[in-house]
C-alpha cells in the first residue's frame, strides 16, 4: 500500500513558513518531539489499566534519540500508544485544533516571526521538525493494532503514507537534517537541550550514536555505552519537588511542555493540600489570554495524576469555570488509579481538591492585588473578564471575587480602573448606592448625559463596558452593603436629604411650568418614547433617555428574542433639563417648529448615548434647514 495525499492547505502554507522563517531557536523542535513521545507513553499507560492487552510486550517506558552522521539522520522513539492510518492522517495531514481557519487569519495578520507561537497555540509542534530537516519519516505501529506504517514527508506539499516493517509498538521519528544543523548529532549539543526543555520528563530518555567507526578503540567503546545507558533527564516530576529546589526556568519549560505556550508563564503557583485530602498540585496563570477562552468548545481544567499515572488533561472537574485560564497539573493519592471520567464527576475528593485549587488561586490573586498592584492590573487585564463571570457563578465566594474586580469609572482617566473598595471609601457621606452605567463602548458611557448631576455631586459612576458586566448587573447584589444601581434607570436623586427635597420642590414647580410644552412634547414623540418628564440627572446638556426603573435588561431581551418569545420594543423616557436655555426657547416656538425641534431633539439624544438614529437622512435635512434658519 502507498498513499500520497495532499497537506490541507493551511499546513502547506505553514510548512512554507516553517522552512522559510528566520525563526532562531529552532532548537525546540526537540522538546516539541519529545513531548510528543511523552504524552504517547501517557496515553498508552492509561490505556493499559483498563486494557492490559495493551502492554503484553510488558515494556519498560523510554525514548530513545539516536544519530547517525553518516546518514545525518536524528531519530527520536517511543514506545508510546502509536498511530494507525487513520491517527496518520488526521494528526499529520490536518491541523487537528477547531481553529484552522483562525490560524490562517492570525498566520496571515501576524506574519513568519510570530509562527513558533502560533505553532504552540495551534498544537501543531510536530511540524516544527521542519525547521531542522528537510525529510521526515514517521513510522509507527498503534499499540493493539496489527500493521505498522509509515508516513513521510519532504515538503513537497504532499505527504506519503505506506505499509511499514516495524514489529513492536510506538513510533519513531526520523529528521533527515539540513546541513546547516547537523549540530543536532552530538550528544552534547542534545544532552544539553533534554536538561533545558525536558528535564521533568517523566520516562528515561536516552542518546545513542548509530555510526560507529569500525576501529573504535575498546576504551571508548565503553565510555560510550555507558554513557548512552545513562538517561540525559532527571525525570523528577516538578510538582513533587520542593518549591526552593526548582528553578524558575525549569517551571517555564514544564509550563510549555503541559500547554504549548512559547511564552513562559505569568504567575507560578506550586502548592500541595494536607488534610482531608493529600495532592501535590502546580498551577500556571499565562500572560495572555487566547481566543479559546471564549470558545463553546474550549479546552479547559487541569491535568490529573494519580500516584505519578497520568489519567488525564482538561479535566474540567477541578477548576470551576470562571477560573478556565489556570492550567497546570494535580497528582492525588487518594484517587483509585482506575477512574474514568464520568467516576470525576461527582467525586468527593474531586470535589475537594477544585475546592482547594480554587481558594490558592483566588488567594493568590488577592496577594498580588495587594502586593504589586501593577503586576495584578496586567493579570486582570487579561483575565479580568473571565474572572467576573465568578461572581454570577460561585455564589459562596461572590464577595471576595467582587473585591478583585476593577473597572474604569466617570472620574478616572480613560484606561485606568479602581478596586470597589476605592469606590466605597470616596463615595460622598450623602451617596447610599454604587452607581454604575452600562454601555457598549467606554468612550459612549463617559459623554453619557445621564452622569452630569452625578458628577455635579461628587458622585462616581462605574462605566461597565464588559458584555459580562451586563449579566453581572442582575446577580452582583450588593458590596459592603450597598446596592448597585444603574444611574440611566428609573429615578435617581443626589446630595443631602434637603438637597434632595429641595431638588424635589423645583422639580414639581418646573414640571408643572413645564406641563403644556410636556404634554406636546409627549404627543409628538408617543411612538418613540413612554413617558417625558423633568430629569434630576442634567446639567448641561437639554435632554437625555433613560429606562424605567422595571425595564428588562437588554441582555434578558436578547435572549427571550433568541427564544423565539415576542417582546415588544421597551419604549425609553425622555427627560428634560428644566434650566437648560433651549427648552425655555422651544417652549414659546409656534406648533410646528416645535414639532419639528422635538424631533430633532430625540434625535440628539440618541446620539448623545451613542445610539444610532432611525433615519438618519431626515435628521440631516432638519438640521441643515434649522441652520439655514
Ligand atoms: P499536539 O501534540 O499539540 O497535538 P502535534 O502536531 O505535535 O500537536 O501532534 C499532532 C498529533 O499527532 C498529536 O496530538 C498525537 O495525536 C500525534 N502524535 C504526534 N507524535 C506522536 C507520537 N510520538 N506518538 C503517538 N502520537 C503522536
Amino acid at each position: 500500500m502507498k498513499k500520497t495525499n495532499q497537506f490541507k492547505a493551511e499546513i502547506a502554507e505553514m510548512l512554507d513558513l516553517v522552512v522559510n522563517s528566520l525563526y532562531s531557536k529552532k532548537e525546540i523542535f526537540l522538546r516539541e518531539l519529545l513531548s510528543n513521545a511523552s504524552d504517547a507513553i501517557d496515553r498508552a499507560k492509561f490505556l493499559s489499566l483498563t486494557d492490559k492487552s495493551l502492554v503484553s510486550d510488558n515494556p519498560e517506558w523510554k525514548i530513545q534519540i539516536a544519530a547517525d552522521s553518516a546518514a545525518k539522520t536524528l531519530t527520536i522513539s517511543d514506545n508510546g500508544i502509536g498511530m494507525d492510518e487513520e491517527d496518520l492522517e488526521n494528526n499529520l495531514g490536518t491541523i487537528a485544533s477547531s481553529g484552522t481557519k483562525k490560524f490562517r487569519q492570525m498566520l496571515a495578520e501576524k506574519g513568519g516571526e510570530s509562527l513558533p507561537e502560533l505553532i504552540g497555540q495551534f498544537g501543531v509542534g510536530f511540524y516544527a521538525a521542519f525547521m531542522v530537516a528537510g525529510k521526515v519519516v514517521v513510522e509507527t505501529r498503534r499499540r493493539g493494532g496489527d500493521k505498522s506504517f509509515k508516513w513521510e514527508s519532504d515538503l513537497s506539499g504532499e505527504y506519503t503514507i505506506s505499509d511499514g516493517d516495524r514489529d513492536f509498538p510506538g513510533t519513531s521519528i526520523t529528521l533527515y537534517l539540513r546541513d546547516d544543523q547537523l549540530e543536532y548529532l552530538d550528544w552534547w549539543r542534545v544532552g544539553d537541550l533534554v536538561k533545558k526543555y525536558s528535564d521533568f520528563i517523566a520516562y528515561p530518555i536516552t542518546f545513542m550514536k548509530k555510526d560507529i567507526p569500525a576501529d573504535e578503540k575498546e576504551e571508548s567503546r565503553k565510555e560510550r555505552e555507558d554513557r548512552e545507558k545513562k538517561p540525559l533527564n532527571t525525570m523528577v516530576a516538578l510538582w513533587k519537588r520542593q518549591k526552593k529546589d526548582v528553578k524558575q526556568e525549569e517551571y517555564d519549560e514544564f509550563y510549555k511542555h503541559l500547554t504549548h505556550d512559547w511564552e513562559a508563564p505569568f504567575e507560578t503557583i506550586p502548592f500541595s493540600g494536607e488534610g482531608a485530602v493529600e495532592f501535590k498540585a502546580l498551577l500556571f496563570l499565562p500572560k495572555k489570554a487566547t481566543m479559546e477562552l471564549f470558545m463553546p468548545n474550549r479546552k479547559r481544567g487541569l491535568s490529573l495524576y494519580v500516584r505519578n499515572v497520568f489519567i488525564g488533561d482538561d479535566i474540567e472537574m477541578l477548576l470551576p469555570d470562571y477560573l478556565r485560564f489556570v492550567t497546570g497539573v494535580v497528582d492525588s493519592s487518594d484517587l483509585p488509579l482506575n477512574v474514568s471520567r464520568e467516576m470525576l464527576q461527582d467525586d468527593a475528593v474531586i470535589r475537594k481538591i477544585k475546592d482547594a485549587v480554587t481558594v490558592k488561586v483566588l488567594s493568590t490573586l488577592e496577594d498580588m492585588k495587594k502586593k504589586s498592584p501593577e503586576r495584578y492590573a496586567e493579570f486582570y487585564a487579561a483575565f479580568g473578564t473571565v474572572l467576573k463571570e465568578g461572581v454570577h457563578s460561585d455564589f459562596a465566594r461572590a464577595d471576595r471575587i467582587k473585591k478583585l474586580l476593577k473597572y474604569p469609572t466617570a472620574r478616572s482617566d480613560a484606561g485606568k480602573s479602581i478596586f470597589l473598595e476605592d469606590y466605597v471609601r470616596d463615595m460622598p457621606s450623602t451617596q447610599k448606592d454604587i452607581y454604575y452605567i452600562l454601555a457598549e463602548r467606554e468612550e459612549d458611557a463617559r459623554r453619557s448625559p445621564v452622569l452630569e448631576a452625578a458628577r455635579k455631586h461628587g458622585c462616581d459612576v462605574l462605566l461597565w463596558c464588559d458584555p459580562v458586566d451586563e449579566y453581572l448587573s442582575e446577580s452582583i447584589g450588593e458590596f459592603e452593603g450597598k446596592k448597585f444601581v444603574d444611574i440611566a434607570k428609573g429615578d435617581v436623586s443626589f446630595g443631602s436629604e434637603e438637597e434632595q427635597k429641595a431638588e424635589k420642590d423645583a422639580n414639581d414647580k418646573a414640571s408643572e411650568e413645564l406641563k403644556d410644552f410636556i404634554s406636546s412634547v409627549s404627543k409628538t414623540l408617543e411612538d418613540k418614547v413612554s413617558q417625558v418628564r423633568v430629569s434630576t440627572r442634567l446639567t448641561d446638556s437639554p435632554c437625555c433617555l433613560v429606562q424605567q426603573a422595571h425595564a428588562l435588561p437588554p441582555s434578558m431581551v436578547r435572549m427571550m428574542r433568541a427564544m423565539k418569545q415576542d417582546v415588544p420594543e421597551e419604549k425609553r423616557v425622555l427627560e428634560i433639563n428644566a434650566s437648560h436655555p433651549l427648552i425655555a426657547k422651544m417652549k414659546d416656538m409656534d406648533a410646528d417648529a416645535q414639532r419639528e425641534a422635538v424631533i430633532l431633539l430625540y434625535d440628539a439624544a440618541l446620539i448623545a448615548e451613542g445610539s444610532p438614529v432611525s433615519d438618519g437622512a431626515r435628521f440631516a435635512t432638519k438640521l441643515a434647514e434649522l441652520m439655514m434658519k
